[in-house]
């Protein structure tokens, strides 16, 4: 089908915004407080993920040294390097399959992460850039507009309601502060929910998780029965590793009546190398 052509912020004509990837283009006010709170050095290497019509892009490349800007529409990803400056490389394609390591591969220094994300693939977004940082030294940070919820949750300390494996596995990894607040009328279309931009600074894990696998699987596992004791929500997830519990708990010194929700991040890093 031929969708309805609009004028984009360019001034030149886009296919209608698409649904199934996303698309809510940021408003020019909202671009420059974005942009204005990331800080771009004339050294950085941007990488962007979901460039759109380019609004973010172009206020980027005119800041850093270089824009690698990454886009799943066919159309789009056509259209922008004809109207970006000469800083920007475009490439069409679906974030979640690239070989980020591979693409950042000639970089001289950790790159810098911006997107203003599609929310329907936030999470697994997210998780490929926890993966990919390696402690800051490929991607120093990541400066990323979210649903206001999946953002609630990244922030969230031990004992409040959004904590959980978001914030668990990104708050190993990295620094998070939340930058922005934005309402729906930010973006054009209007998403039905409200959004937040947040800035991941990557480091070396806050505590030794030992296996990385490991640690994933027992914080998924516990986070799965989070009203429980710990003793009991761990129950599960310990018999698949092999191992005990209690033994677990006694190991790492952790008091098993707690809930799994009140855990530090490296509390759940020492209950992870006890598996070892
Ligand atoms: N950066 C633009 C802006 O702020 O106006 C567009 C943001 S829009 C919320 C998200 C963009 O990500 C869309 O252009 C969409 O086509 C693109 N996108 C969606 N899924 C993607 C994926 N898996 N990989 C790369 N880009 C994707």
């Amino acid at each position: 089908m031929v969708k309805r052509p609009e004028i984009g912020d360019t001034g030149r004509l886009f296919p209608k915004a698409r649904k199934r990837f996303g698309q809510h283009f940021l408003e020019p006010a909202w671009v420059a407080r974005m942009v204005d709170r990331m800080e771009v050095r004339p050294d950085d290497t941007i990488l962007e993920i979901g460039a759109g019509r380019g609004a973010l892009t172009r206020p980027l490349a005119e800041r850093a040294g270089r824009v690698v800007a990454v886009e799943i529409d066919r159309i789009l990803a056509a259209e922008l390097p004809g109207l970006m400056p000469p800083n920007v490389h475009v490439v069409e394609g679906d974030v979640l399959d690239l070989d980020l390591a591979a693409l950042l591969a000639t970089e001289r220094r950790p790159v810098r992460v911006a997107g203003n994300l599609p929310y329907n693939v936030s999470s697994p977004i997210l998780f490929r850039l926890l993966g990919a940082a390696q402690g800051g030294s490929l991607i120093a940070d990541a400066t990323l507009m979210l649903q206001k919820e999946v953002a609630d949750r990244l922030v969230a300390s031990p004992g409040s309601g959004e904590y959980g494996v978001l914030a668990v596995q990104t708050q190993l990894v990295a620094e998070v502060d939340r930058l922005l607040s934005l309402p729906p009328g930010a973006f054009r279309p209007p998403p039905k929910v409200s959004s937040a931009v947040v800035r991941l600074r990557f480091r070396p894990p806050v505590a030794d998780p030992g296996n990385p696998a490991t640690f994933e699987r027992i914080v998924r596992g516990v986070f799965l029965q989070r009203r429980k004791t710990l003793a009991n929500a761990l129950k599960p997830v310990a018999h698949q590793l092999g191992r005990d519990a209690g033994d677990l708990l006694r190991a790492s010194g952790i008091d098993g009546s707690r809930r799994p929700e009140v855990l530090t991040v490296a509390e759940f890093a020492a209950l992870s190398r006890a598996v070892l």
